[in-house]
């Protein structure tokens, strides 16, 4: 089904106490592209780079499935920087550099090829830009998901808010929830939220795994134990990619599709880990896939009879 994303598709430079790498390429479109591309294609991306970005890095999104026509490539400016450091834990980043580069002024276009899309992604970036991808829309997608994080509530709290009243699901970690929300724990903070807009709310908490939320109902999925978690960065987007990918593969946006959803997500999220930036990401197979899924459903299956049963 018809798929369209808005993201940063980006330099990162990312410090792990693994190792290190200098300026690779990353942002969250490309993340959920990449993840997306094994559910659904073709991928419609709108986003912008700057003319120091390698052709080989769109060559790259295309060969998955993605159609770059909608990547700006602005002349004599720079590509979206971003500079990351994990702590131990691996759950928790300092972010040491954000530079905005062409992002700072980045008027997104909706093609005329890219409408009717019925699944909108609206990957982390300004919420102004989220917000103008809506409103170029001729028509609502059946399914809007936003993903965003505090760096956007810290310095675009109003704007972030008039786009969540037009989304049906949000993403976030579980300290921004706390930061949206202004609620510590997590179910009253999701009962604020939901009432800014969204119909359903995930809340990813890394290693934790991930809640679902509804007016109604609550979920939770967990995260596969890995031994070795290499780089966490992406697992959020390769998260929403996932997420939505299945979604749109399979067209129902009920509940329990949705709890589906959030396996597969959360599958994705699990092999983007597993090696530095994009690269795992790049070379998987359906099998492996399917094997990671069966992995969690190994996990948490479980027989039991109740007590007054
Ligand atoms: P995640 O680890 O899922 O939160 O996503 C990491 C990706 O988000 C990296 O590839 C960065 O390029 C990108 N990123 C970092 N900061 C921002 C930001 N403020 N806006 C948009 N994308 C960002």
């Amino acid at each position: 089904m018809s798929l369209l994303t808005v993201g940063t598709v980006a330099f990162d430079a990312i410090e792990t106490p693994f190792g290190k790498t200098d300026k690779i390429i990353g942002g969250a479109a490309t993340y959920i592209a990449l993840a997306a591309s094994y559910f659904n294609k073709p991928i419609n991306m709108v986003s912008v780079v700057g003319d120091d970005f390698p052709e080989e890095g769109l060559q790259n999104l295309r060969n998955h499935g993605a159609n770059t026509d909608g990547i700006q490539i602005k002349k004599g400016e720079k590509t979206f920087f971003w500079a990351g450091k994990y702590h131990n834990d691996m759950n928790t980043r300092d972010t040491l550099v954000t530079e905005l580069n062409v992002l700072a002024d980045f008027e997104p276009v909706v093609l005329d090829e890219y409408q009717g899309c019925e699944f909108l992604m609206l990957g982390n970036l300004t919420p102004a830009v989220q917000m103008s991808v809506i409103n170029q829309l001729k028509s609502r997608p059946r399914l809007v998901v936003l993903d965003t994080m505090n760096f956007w509530m810290d310095i675009m709290m109003d704007e972030l808010k008039s786009v969540l009243k037009k989304v049906d699901v949000l993403t976030i970690n579980d300290a921004e929830a706390r930061q949206l929300s202004g609620e510590y724990s997590l179910v009253k903070a999701a009962q604020i939220i939901l009432e800014m807009g969204p119909t359903f709310l995930v809340i990813k908490k890394g290693e934790h795994g991930a809640l679902l939320f509804n007016k109604d109902s609550v979920f939770f999925a967990p995260a596969l134990p890995l031994e070795e978690v290499f780089d966490p960065t992406g697992a959020g987007d390769s998260f929403a990619g996932g997420f939505i990918g299945y979604l749109a593969s399979t067209r129902d946006i009920s509940f329990d599709n949705m709890k589906r959803a959030i396996i597969f997500g959360s599958a994705m999220a699990s092999f983007c880990v597993e090696k530095f930036g994009t690269e795992r990401l790049i070379n998987l197979t359906q099998n492996e896939i399917d094997d990671r899924v069966q992995d969690f459903i190994d996990l948490v299956q479980f027989d039991i009879s109740l007590v007054n049963d």
